[in-house]
């Protein structure tokens, strides 16, 4: 299998988003996003990039080994064009920074223009990453609106905000579903609720 960085060089990419998340599991949300925040900017490609160790989230609940989500989202965007499941910060290990997935995205596509996407709620949290002034600092921030309360954005960046479809959909509602034994149809594609399934992912806990 190609590493993700030849798949990036064979689509000769030169503007590429940078979407991550702790997608535990992907969703529609995150699909949704990721292709229409492409076709608006015009990226060549998208990479929903899988965190090694969300450090925001950890003691929080229970969560999912980073090869089994990353499984997830490969399952998630297979034969979606312009769409690529990242491993590079589980390849580093540790707590994940955007701040250093952007410096090794440079040093692997030197001269490419980076996109940090991102919905409203990580966005109006975008002060308490680590270096995010690096991350303003390397890359285009891009924020797309969810449902509930606007949020307010930090006035000391410039964001570019892109219009998508707001849907209601979270992880967290899913894991809840599963738990409660409600249906996650068409709330994440078909192999996506197969791989919980056959991983026995969030039958209890969390
Ligand atoms: P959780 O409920 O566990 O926090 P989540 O659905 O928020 O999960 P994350 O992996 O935390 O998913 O989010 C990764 C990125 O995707 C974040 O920038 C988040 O704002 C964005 N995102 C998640 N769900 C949506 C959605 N429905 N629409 C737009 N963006 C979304
Ligand atoms: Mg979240």
């Amino acid at each position: 299998m190609q590493s993700v960085s030849e798949q990036i060089d064979a689509a000769s990419a030169l503007r590429i988003g940078l979407f991550g998340g702790t997608f535990d599991p992907p969703h529609v949300g995150h699909l949704v996003t990721a292709v229409n925040v492409r076709h608006a900017l015009q990226l060549d490609v998208v990479v929903l990039m899988v965190a090694n160790v969300p450090w925001q989230k950890v003691g929080s609940r229970p969560i999912t080994s980073a090869q089994q989500r990353l499984a997830m989202v490969r399952a998630a965007v297979a034969d979606v064009p312009g769409l690529l499941a990242g491993d590079h910060e589980i390849g580093h290990g540790g707590p994940s920074y955007t701040a250093d997935t952007l410096e090794a995205l440079t040093l692997e596509h030197p001269g490419a223009s980076l996109f940090t996407i991102m919905g409203d709620d990580a966005a109006a949290r975008f002060e308490t990453w680590e270096r995010y002034h690096d991350v303003a600092g390397t890359s285009t921030l891009v924020v797309v609106d969810r449902p509930g309360a606007p949020t307010t954005l930090s006035p000391s960046f410039v964001w570019e905000r892109v219009e998508v479809p707001h849907l209601d959909v979270s992880s967290t509602d899913l894991r809840d579903r599963v738990r409660d034994g409600r249906p996650l149809d068409y709330l994440v594609t078909t192999p996506v609720l197969e791989l919980i399934s056959e991983l026995g992912l969030y039958q209890e806990g969390g």
